[in-house]
């Protein structure tokens, strides 16, 4: 029996993940992602999905980034009604996530004039249709066709799916895969029985720095920054940026290795975020940080700690003298309550702005990370006299070396692995190096593009 698998988002693209999978009885989904940064196709988002919504069977979702769920309200609104399949973090996050995602849509239709792509009533739809799926529970989910996730240590509950037939013909969707070993994930796990396996390939040409280079830099930076007594400012990302921060921070403050001062949390996202993984860290993180969740009850909390839910709160933290930390969205500083941090703390010399994320072209982060004396933030033109600081390696997801170490442990090996969710170049590069180092049968995933897998042979149709 053969599977067919489309391309449908995420080929040639970091972004806009969306797969479908298909035998003579069934057809399955593996994300609805929408795209995102600058080469992103907001106006293709609006357009209907190359196949009918109505005739998926189910819906398999890897992990809660918005560029792996964000276009699932659309797809439900469209008139797919089957199962969404994730694990049981995800489905809470994922519920975050896309409940944000639906006030921003707002918002910005209010502003451009036009219809949202997409409001709360089609989240709560797609809510609806969740059913979690725990990690290496085989799943019947289409006739004929079923799902089991694997992790993939990239963010809390992220997963590949594995769809299989009845005659065991499968093909792999990696999702995203973590920069294994992370302080709280488990590391992620090969795939060791799919005839196709299609593999994330972001930084398919980087390699990031060692945790303790990264570490140790994060832990001078701030503490020659709060030597300064001004105000230190860190963009982050609500999901697992922001939380490997905490976490770092208090292992700092608990070692004695930073003076004692007030850390504000002013992202409401970011704290909903921190108790879903306070919420699962017992069961969902590597052994060794389960065991210090359920000893300390949370790895994110220490006692100079402010989570600022109000505008109230968050207006208050002006007052408080420096030096003093503040953690907020956007993780570009395109957005977001650290848009007002920065329009008031960059002009003062004794601020530092710690930049630990990616940086689109375009976006303020990126002009800042490159060292401009002036930008828009918040809507207003600003002086920066601050310092600005970036730190490398803070990625969630494996560099070049990770990416390949996991490819060459899926054995036996794949008949197929196709490069996908990466930039062209990047994808390119994983290809090719799939092939010289582990002599792998390995395609760039190219978008609209349709293959069939057998048991024999994968073949492009
Ligand atoms: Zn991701």
């Amino acid at each position: 029996m053969a599977l067919r698998i489309g391309f449908f988002g995420g080929a040639g693209k970091v972004t806009g993940s969306n797969f479908l999978i298909e035998s003579a009885r069934a057809k399955v989904l593996v994300d609805c992602g929408i795209e995102q940064g600058e080469d992103a196709c907001l106006p293709c988002m609006r357009e209907a999905f190359p196949y009918d919504p109505k005739s998926i069977d189910a819906l398999f979702v890897t992990h809660a980034h918005l560029d792996h769920v964000g276009r699932i309200p659309k797809l439900v609104a469209d008139g797919f009604r089957g199962a969404i399949y994730l694990t049981p973090p995800t489905r809470d996050l994922t519920e975050l996530i896309l409940r944000d995602a639906a006030h921003i849509l707002a918002e910005r239709a209010r502003q451009e004039n036009v219809p949202p792509l997409y409001g709360l009533p089609d989240v709560e739809a797609a809510l609806s249709l969740m059913q979690p799926l725990a990690f290496h529970e085989e799943r019947e989910a289409a006739p004929g066709l079923s799902g089991l996730l694997r992790t993939t240590g990239h963010i809390l509950g992220s997963a590949s799916v594995r769809i299989k037939d009845e005659d065991g013909t499968s093909i792999a969707i990696t999702g995203d895969i973590g920069n294994s070993p992370s302080p709280l994930l488990p590391d992620w796990e090969p795939i060791p029985d799919a005839d196709a396996i299609v593999m994330e390939s972001v930084y398919g040409d980087r390699l990031h720095p060692p945790r303790e280079t990264r570490v140790a830099a994060l832990r001078e930076g701030l503490s020659r920054a709060l030597k300064k007594g001004g105000t230190v400012l860190m963009p982050a990302f609500s999901l697992e940026r922001t939380q490997l921060m905490l976490y770092e921070l208090s292992n700092f403050f608990t070692a004695g290795e930073l003076p004692e001062v007030l850390v504000f949390l002013d992202s409401p996202l970011a704290a909903k975020v921190t108790a879903v993984y306070e919420k699962w860290g017992g069961t969902y993180f590597k052994e060794a940080a389960e065991d210090e969740m359920r000893r300390e009850g949370s790895v994110f909390e220490f006692p100079f700690l402010k989570k600022t839910l109000s505008h109230e709160e968050s207006n208050a933290i002006e007052a408080v003298p420096g030096p003093k930390i503040i953690i907020a969205g956007a993780g570009m500083s395109h957005g977001g309550r650290i848009g007002k941090w920065e329009e008031k703390y960059l002009p003062d010399p004794k601020t530092t702005l710690f930049i630990v994320g990616y940086q689109a072209p375009g976006s303020p982060g990126r002009r800042l990370a490159e060292g401009t004396r002036s930008v828009r933030v918040n809507g207003v033109q600003v002086s920066v006299r601050a310092s600005v600081e970036v730190l490398e390696g803070w990625s969630a997801h494996a560099d070049r070396d990770g990416l390949l170490d996991f490819a060459q442990a899926c054995v036996p090996q794949p008949k197929m692995i196709f490069a996908a969710l990466g930039e062209p170049a990047s994808e390119r590069f994983l290809a090719q190096r799939l092939h010289d180092y582990l002599g792998a049968r390995a395609s760039v995933a190219e978008s609209g593009a349709t293959w069939e897998v057998t048991k024999q042979a994968v073949t492009r149709l």
